[in-house]
């Protein structure tokens, strides 16, 4: 019993490492998602030997430094105050952002043949669940729907973004005014992107089945407050549901939504009361939605994120990582595109850096942009999602919280779908009977 409980706890270890943004991709981690279950932070480090905040007024830092080295602590704590800095100069907050952060040795949490190789990870700590402008509901990290400020929020968590970051890594640190190796990390870049994750840049595609043979969105039961902790993510027996992200994800080859996908899957829960998890899903009309998902995620420059006021979806498009040739979840669609970006200003959300290039590096290769690691594409597609900038004070905001949101899967079948491609929108037709 004591050994089948311990081999579980590291299928969920494993499969919470896939959950995460890593950077470097194995198949291991993709192909033991399927069995994450509900579970209570088994990975929540308790011991906080060295507690200390870095606040930029906006963006607030607790961070927990958790090896003996006060000399590392304070240089990591350093390049989170420069990270701080360069969000909080990019982005407008009216809401203090606040960030718990752990810097201690994975290899005392995660499998000894895996640890070594992570660097970091950060995620919202909570989502809710909102409608969009479209009718479909998805989910918001909590960083910015505190800045909604709406009237009738559930209480939030104490922290909006959960970060960690491997003490054992290679990192490079500006402090030491020492020249880059080729095997190091710029733990700046590390620090930058992670974050980006934090504030929403984040989505949950799943592999189906361990070999996946196709790709779904997140099953997710959402609180009757609207709440979806991270408990509460992929629940066997939810329906489908997007990420704030999705809502501007659409196929390079016609502008549509890969919303649509996800509106076709949810219309299983019309016809059946079961879980996806079972052959009768694998039988259902709307599988084929999945294994064309699946082809997408693995079929190089095919999915995009659009930005506010596009005009043409080719030229604007924010591609996504899709080159990897099997589905890796933490790297595949969650990232921008590793050819065509990671020689320009829009490095930063590539899933790795170049190593033995640091942060001021890249920034210099990709034209020396004045905004430093947050490129234009970035930042516009952080003001699409919602957040304000100087030049977009008044962004997007979805609907405030209903009394009781749950995933819009109500009747699809009087819908018609008109794909207007020139404009990179879908536009959803519904016809009154
Ligand atoms: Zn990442």
């Amino acid at each position: 019993m004591q050994l089948i409980k311990i081999a579980f706890i590291i299928i969920l270890l494993i499969s919470s490492i896939s959950a995460q943004c890593f950077h470097h991709p194995n198949n291991i981690y993709a192909s033991l998602e399927i069995v994450e279950c509900n579970w209570n932070s088994g990975l929540d480090v308790t011991d906080t030997s060295s507690h200390q905040e870095a606040s930029e007024e906006m963006f607030q830092v607790q961070f927990n430094c958790e090896i003996g080295d006060k000399v590392t602590c304070d240089k990591v704590l350093g390049q989170f105050k420069k990270a701080a800095n360069m969000i909080t100069s990019t982005f407008i907050f009216n809401t203090p952002i606040k960030v718990n952060v752990s810097y201690y040795d994975f290899c005392t949490v995660y499998p000894a043949n895996l640890c070594g190789d992570l660097s970091g990870a950060a995620y919202p700590s909570q989502f809710y669940a909102l409608q969009d402008d479209d009718g479909l509901t998805r989910l918001y990290p909590q960083s910015l729907v505190k800045q909604f400020k709406f009237s009738n929020a559930p209480k939030y968590n104490e922290f909006d973004i959960n970060a960690e970051f491997n003490s054992v890594s290679n990192f490079w640190f500006e402090q030491d005014s020492i020249k880059i190796n080729p095997d190091q990390e710029d733990i700046y870049w590390t620090i930058c992107h992670e974050l980006i994750h934090g504030l929403g840049f984040y989505n949950r595609w799943m592999g189906y089945q361990i070999n996946p043979i196709a790709l779904i969105p997140t099953t997710a039961l959402i609180n009757p407050d609207g709440s979806v902790p991270r408990n509460n993510l992929f629940n066997t027996n939810s329906s489908f549901v997007e990420f704030m992200m999705d809502k501007y994800t659409i196929l390079l080859s016609n502008g549509t939504q890969i919303s649509l996908f996800t509106r076709q899957l949810n219309t299983f829960f019309n016809d059946h009361k079961s879980s996806v998890f079972n052959d009768v899903f694998i039988k259902s009309p709307q599988f084929k939605f999945a294994q064309e998902l699946l082809v997408l995620a693995t079929t190089p420059n095919s999915l995009g994120l659009l930005p506010r006021n596009s005009r043409n979806f080719l030229s604007d498009a924010f591609i996504l990582e899709t080159s990897m040739p099997t589905f890796e979840q933490g790297t595949s669609l969650i990232h921008v595109d590793f050819k065509t970006y990671i020689n320009t200003n829009d490095f930063l959300m590539t899933y790795r850096s170049v190593d033995g290039n640091n942060a001021k590096q890249m920034v210099l290769n990709g034209g020396n942009y004045s905004g430093g690691p947050i490129g234009p594409r970035l930042k516009l597609m952080m003001e699409t999602f919602g957040y304000a900038t100087a030049e977009n004070p008044n962004p997007y905001k979805p609907l405030p919280f209903k009394p009781s949101p749950t995933p819009d899967v109500t009747s699809k079948s009087n819908e018609t779908i008109n794909h207007n491609a020139s404009s990179g929108c879908t536009l959803y037709i519904i016809k009154k009977n």
